[in-house]
């Protein structure tokens, strides 16, 4: 089974967070789809005809996509690659963009599956963000996406704001558990350099993240996730039973997935591959030369055991010590056996029939401990 990614890159609004590839001029909308349109056409042999079990648009700004360009997509892919039956087709969305006629529109091209930017219902802090939309049209758009005959929706949240106090993310929690979506993420904040929040990091204008304030906020967003029925199977990703994304489950079980467009990533289990993050040089070479420029990514044995490592461990599903065992021949008890041991003792992780698995303690400190088991060339 395999995954396919498209990379829309266009935002209305560059939010103050986020280090994504886009560019805001919309205008190139149609040029880049005709470059998005033969890339799929190009790659079409990248899965090795694995079934496509999951479609995802994500971005940038996927819910900018008019419906001449959706059926141009959904018509190379229905017609160039080898899909399951009933596919999951995600399509991020921004709140904003969602009228009633788009969310038909979309719905009626397939797509089942909707991924929400809310990020918070506080208006204050989404214009601190920079976002687009506001509480009352993250609201609206929830519910018209339900009158439309969206089943499975996934809403985004992001806590530990500098800004934020436990009374507005219990709020948030609040809210979304009233609207009750099949699917949260709730992502801490993280402050990155080449963006409007970095740059205020460096000039002063704002504080780092507290680690102890992030994690009660996570404590928080656990306990209340948990007592409304969402199973957290990702660190950062919680569903109501049966409403995992299939899409993201593909990335952390070590699946086959293609990315098309700029700046998208590709694995087809031999190699990793990243195109260029750049959309005028992306449209200008495929429509010139027919030419898709991306650079390959070459992962040593143990940079591929530990990114398993750093991945599995994040999940519900913990980290298979068999699979490490037989694909990559290496033994993790024998590497590191007694930090194993102290971690089950300290009541942060524990086996349970070959799997490493972390505690809700233990998920606290999730890339630590994940960095503490990697391996290194002699092991
Ligand atoms: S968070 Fe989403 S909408 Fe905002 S700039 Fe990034 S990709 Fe665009």
């Amino acid at each position: 089974m395999a995954g396919l990614y498209i990379h829309i890159p266009f935002c209305k609004k560059a939010c103050h967070y986020c280090d994504f590839h886009f560019t805001q001029s919309v205008k190139q909308m149609d040029d880049m789809v005709n470059a998005i349109d033969t890339e799929l056409k190009m790659q079409n042999e990248f899965l090795g005809h694995d079934p496509v079990r999951t479609i995802y648009f994500g971005g940038g700004t996927p819910s900018l996509l008019e419906d001449h360009h959706m059926k141009q997509l959904m018509r190379t892919i229905r017609f160039e690659y080898d899909l399951s039956s009933n596919p999951e087709i995600t399509l991020e969305a921004n709140p904003d963009d969602l009228s009633r006629e788009k969310l038909d529109m979309f719905y009626a091209h397939g797509v089942n599956r909707l991924s929400i930017g809310v990020q918070t219902f506080n208006n204050e802090l989404l214009t601190w963000m920079n976002r687009q939309h506001n509480a009352d049209e993250a609201l609206n758009c929830f519910y018209q996406a339900r009158q439309a005959g969206f089943e499975n929706i996934s809403m985004d949240l992001i806590y530990a704001l500098p800004a934020e106090n436990h009374d507005i993310w219990l709020k948030d929690l609040k809210q979304m558990t009233q609207l009750r979506p099949e699917h949260i993420s709730a992502y801490c904040l993280t402050i990155e350099p080449r963006t409007a929040f970095g740059n205020w990091l460096n000039k002063g204008k704002i504080s780092d993240i507290d680690e102890e304030h992030a994690a009660s906020q996570f404590e928080i967003l656990t306990e209340v996730l948990n007592k409304y029925g969402y199973e957290q199977y990702e660190i950062s990703n919680f569903a109501q039973p049966g409403y995992e994304s299939q899409h993201n489950s593909g990335y952390w079980k070590d699946e086959k997935y293609l990315g098309i467009g700029p700046s998208a990533h590709s694995y087809n289990g031999k190699f990793r591959k990243a195109n260029i993050a750049n959309n005028a040089k992306y449209m200008k070479s495929i429509h010139d030369e027919r030419k898709i420029l991306f650079d390959v990514m070459t992962l040593s044995p143990e940079d591929q055991v530990n990114e398993y490592i750093l991945t599995s461990l994040r999940t519900k599903w913990g980290c298979d010590m068999d699979l490490l065992q037989s694909k990559y021949g290496v033994d993790l008890k024998q590497v590191h056996g007694f930090y194993l041991e102290k971690l089950a003792y300290k009541d942060l992780l524990f086996e349970d029939e070959g799997f490493l698995i972390l505690t809700d303690k233990g998920k606290l400190l999730a890339d630590k401990i994940a960095a503490d088991l990697f391996i290194d060339a002699e092991d």
